[in-house]
């Protein structure tokens, strides 16, 4: 019975590209969730998705038909500090697959065991930090970010030793492809050029069909990926999230947010916000988003040299260019989002001291993100100020440039989003085997814009005592 019809592509491409090996196989598959939006998304049965045959395949105990099982090989920088081998270390791309409306998808387990490129890894995923990808990816793409999916996680019965014994998990994650920046860097640190250009016209064929008619493919693929980070970590800085390991293996040239690790969504504002345990200097710090971003942007480009048309000086000069203009794309990006966010109509000279100015206030009220921007529309946003005559002032300013309160602004400023308390308290339920927790946040996230009485408690910041101010990658 096929259930998933894989037509895969990745694994056309030459040996060195990846390592083609099995899952390893898990005691007692339990199959804990299937996203049925999903899977009718991707065109599949989610009740197919269900039966024991495929929960067993996508616990990496039996593969379904046309799988082609491999681990992609992958290079980074992590936290600035070059790593020429990582790979995928405990995921396994089972395939991939063309959905009804024509678009590609991979399919990959996370959490499937040990592949070559695991290290000192047990290639394993703990169901904590399992159901907390499931939770935010799927937030994510409620609230219109591009992002990498969750379909599926399926309890593995066996036990997980990080500091403390975890039960085990494999996730089953979507994704437009898991080719990354570190793929490129992969290839060019080898002086593999030939790869390089291999994966340049693949990752065109998949992501930027455009770019092939252009002069210079190579340089029209690189500004594709500038354009689309761009307006992506945009898009994240307009909903108060913090990736935390933006290391360049953590960064898709199809521009969807992946490997939710240690991220989080801001409650109180502040431009320094750090959650990750390991990010101590705050490399990934909120406000340092879009130039992190536009570093690995430049190893991108740099790994795209020997694949770029002309002699060294004029491909030099166009890699060089075409990372520049991530500024300017990534600062109009930004103001769109938050010209929008504040129903400012038209662009104005002043616009940008406007939200900095609101942000500044923000700050040193250590208003809540969210629930700021939710009530500029109906005027609560007063409320998070302890004194908010700095708010009243910004409001006038406000008021002057044209803003008014209007309740359009409730389908673009999010009520709901993943708040560390809650992420945290349907994880630990679930850990005890009570999974109600994690699916009512679910349902609350999936319509992150409409008000609903009862669940007001969803859109509440935490109270002191519930803060969490640290997140783990849990790897
Ligand atoms: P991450 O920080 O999760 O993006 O992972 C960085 C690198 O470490 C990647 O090459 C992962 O495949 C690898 N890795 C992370 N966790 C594990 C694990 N439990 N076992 C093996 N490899 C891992
Ligand atoms: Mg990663």
């Amino acid at each position: 019975m096929t259930v998933i019809p894989f037509e895969n592509s990745f694994a056309r491409l030459p040996e060195r590209f990846y390592a083609r090996l099995s899952p390893e196989p898990v005691s007692a598959p339990n199959l804990i969730k299937v996203n049925h939006t999903l899977a009718l998304r991707l065109g599949l049965d989610p009740i197919a998705i269900e039966r024991p045959g495929m929960v067993a395949a996508l616990a990496g105990n039996v593969l379904p038909e046309g799988a082609e099982p491999l681990a992609q090989d992958y290079a980074g920088h992590q936290f600035g500090n070059w790593n020429p081998q990582l790979g995928d270390g405990r995921a396994i791309l089972l395939g991939e697959m063309v959905a009804p409306d024509g678009y590609r998808f991979d399919i990959q387990l996370k959490g499937s065991g040990r592949t070559p490129f695991s290290r000192r890894g047990d290639g394993r995923a703990p169901l904590g930090p399992v159901l907390r990808e499931y939770i935010i990816s799927e937030a994510m793409a409620a609230l219109g970010v591009p992002t990498t999916r969750s379909l599926a996680v399926v309890a593995t019965g066996d036990s997980v030793y990080r500091d403390e014994i975890e039960p085990g998990a494999v996730l089953t994650r979507i994704a437009a492809s898991h080719i990354r920046v570190g793929t490129f860097q992969f290839f060019a640190a080898r002086g593999d050029s030939d790869a390089v250009r291999l994966l340049t016209d693949h990752a065109i064929a998949r992501h930027y069909p455009d770019a092939a008619a252009a002069e210079d493919p190579a340089l029209a693929f690189l500004q594709g990926v500038v354009g689309r980070q761009a307006t992506l970590v945009a898009r994240w800085m307009a909903l108060g999230f913090i990736h935390g390991v933006m290391n360049t293996d953590n960064m898709t040239v199809s521009g969807e947010t992946i490997d939710y690790g240690p991220c989080a969504f801001m409650d109180s504002y502040h431009p320094l916000r750090v959650f990750s345990s390991i990010d101590h200097g705050g490399r990934y710090a909120y406000a340092n988003q879009a130039r992190i971003a536009q570093w690995n942007l430049a190893c991108l480009a740099q790994s795209l040299l020997p694949v770029l048309s002309g002699d060294e000086d004029a491909t030099l000069k166009a890699a060089r260019h075409a990372v520049d203009a991530f500024s300017d794309l990534f600062r109009n990006a930004w103001l769109t989002e938050m010209r929008t966010k504040l129903g400012l109509a038209g662009a104005e000279e002043g616009d940008a001291v406007l939200i900095e100015n609101l942000l500044k206030v923000m700050e040193e009220a250590e208003a809540d993100f969210t629930l700021t921007f939710r009530g500029i529309s109906n005027g609560s946003a007063r409320e998070q100020f302890r004194d908010p005559k700095a708010f009243d002032r910004w409001s006038s300013d406000w008021s002057a440039r044209g803003g008014a309160e209007t309740s359009d602004l409730n389908q673009i400023n999010p009520l709901f989003i993943p708040r560390n308390h809650l992420v945290e308290a349907a994880i630990t339920a679930g850990l005890d085997g009570d999974f109600k927790p994690f699916e009512d946040l679910l349902r609350v996230l999936s319509d992150p814009y409409t008000a609903r009485s009862e669940h007001a408690t969803y859109a509440k910041p935490p109270q002191p005592d519930e803060r969490v101010y640290q997140t783990f990658c849990g790897t």
